[in-house]
């Protein structure tokens, strides 16, 4: 999700990006207003004020989204916790939270946040509905329709199925029963999977009443839900396996250095199908470290090029290379992969480079610890 969207700047020095799918239900939203709330409800109005009103609905609808997830993101930032962005998709919107909450109390500030935000902007509207009936009826309208929709949107998000708002206050009032982080997480998100299958179920029912569209979309929130209710706690048992263990037990150790000036083609033949190595420091004599060139960049490369592009070419610049000591945590590594979207980390030792770890190193160790049944 962190990938693939539009950057459209920053609130509050978070950047805010909008995924490719946002656009589907802002034309959704815009059009079934449009085309069929405004002007059912308000037969006297113009095709063009509809389309008008529709619009900046839509648009309001989406602005109430975003400051449900600033306030997550902002509390969040306050209590300590790195917040990357805040991307708005097909469900609404998710902050990219970098580490998990370190307390209870926290988390479940940080989560009660946003429910509370579309509260307050559910009663800002309505009251503006109800007590300005002086204004435009296409204004006390819009502010109807978001009255609703925000109030909507915080009784939706307080259900309690994780990772929704709901599902991490209850993990959070678990959590500080049972100060098991663990334990808490997995609670909740059986709840969440509950809830998923909940609206899966009633969604199928109401495409059998014929209600099919209204039936679909609460299935494939619903599946949405379990999906990410089962992912997150995957997730954490992952980190869990991982924590403890240090990088040079799954490190690809003995990286050969090679020159910036080798070519591809050299590099394939005199390094790599000789000595099965998979890892190359470029460095430049006096320079020291300047990238790095593993199986990734070189499949990345055509094979009509290799003879004429050289190591320099294809690394992977130093500036953009993570590294970490051979005394680090897994679980630490994991993180750093995730949050920078990389595929390795360099591992350095006294300014010499050791080895390097790639999802892969990561991937085979829980595998073989998965299959071995060791926890
Ligand atoms: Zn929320």
């Amino acid at each position: 999700m962190s990938g693939n969207g539009i950057f459209i700047g920053n609130v509050f020095g978070i950047p805010i990006k909008l995924h490719y799918s946002w656009f589907i239900v802002f034309v959704l939203v815009a059009w079934s207003l449009a085309a069929q709330y405004f002007p059912a409800t308000y037969p006297g109005w113009d095709t063009a004020i509809s389309i008008a009103a529709g619009i900046v609905t839509s648009l309001l609808f989406f602005g109430s989204v975003l400051a449900h997830e600033l306030m997550h993101s902002v509390v969040a930032r306050a209590e300590g916790i790195p917040i990357q962005g805040i991307t708005l998709f097909i469900f609404g919107g998710v902050s990219m939270m970098t580490e998990e909450p370190r307390k209870p109390e926290d988390e479940f500030r940080m989560a009660i946040a946003g429910p509370l935000t579309s509260l307050a902007l559910g009663i800002i509207f309505l009251a503006i509905w109800y007590f300005l009936k002086t204004l435009p009826e296409v204004v006390t309208a819009v502010a109807m329709w978001l009255g609703y929709i925000n109030v909507a949107l915080a009784a939706f998000n307080i259900i309690p199925g994780f990772p929704l708002d709901g599902g991490r206050v209850l993990r959070s009032l678990i959590w500080w029963r049972s100060q098991n982080l663990k334990s808490a997480t997995r609670a909740a998100s059986i709840v969440g999977r509950i809830i998923g299958y909940l609206f899966i179920f009633y969604g199928i029912v109401l495409v059998f009443q014929g209600a099919w569209f209204n039936g679909i979309w609460l299935a494939l929130i619903g599946w949405f839900l379990e999906n990410a209710a089962s992912g997150s706690y995957r997730q954490l048992a992952l980190m869990e396996m991982l924590k403890g263990h240090k990088v040079t037990e799954v490190m690809t150790g003995d990286c050969p250095i090679v020159p910036p000036e080798l070519t591809v083609e050299q590099l394939v033949h005199d390094n790599i199908l000789s000595s099965g190595k998979r890892c190359f420091p470029v460095v430049k004599t006096g320079a020291g470290v300047q990238g790095l060139v593993t199986l990734n960049e070189i499949r990345a490369v055509p094979r009509d090029l290799w003879l004429s592009r050289t190591t320099k070419d294809i690394m992977t610049p130093y500036s953009k290379l993570k590294t970490v000591s051979p005394d680090a945590d897994m679980a630490e590594v994991m993180q750093i992969l995730a949050e920078q979207d990389i595929n390795q980390v360099l591992v350095v030792r006294d300014g010499n480079v050791v080895g390097m770890v790639a999802r892969d190193n990561l991937i085979n160790f829980i595998n073989l610890r998965g299959e071995l049944g060791l926890k």
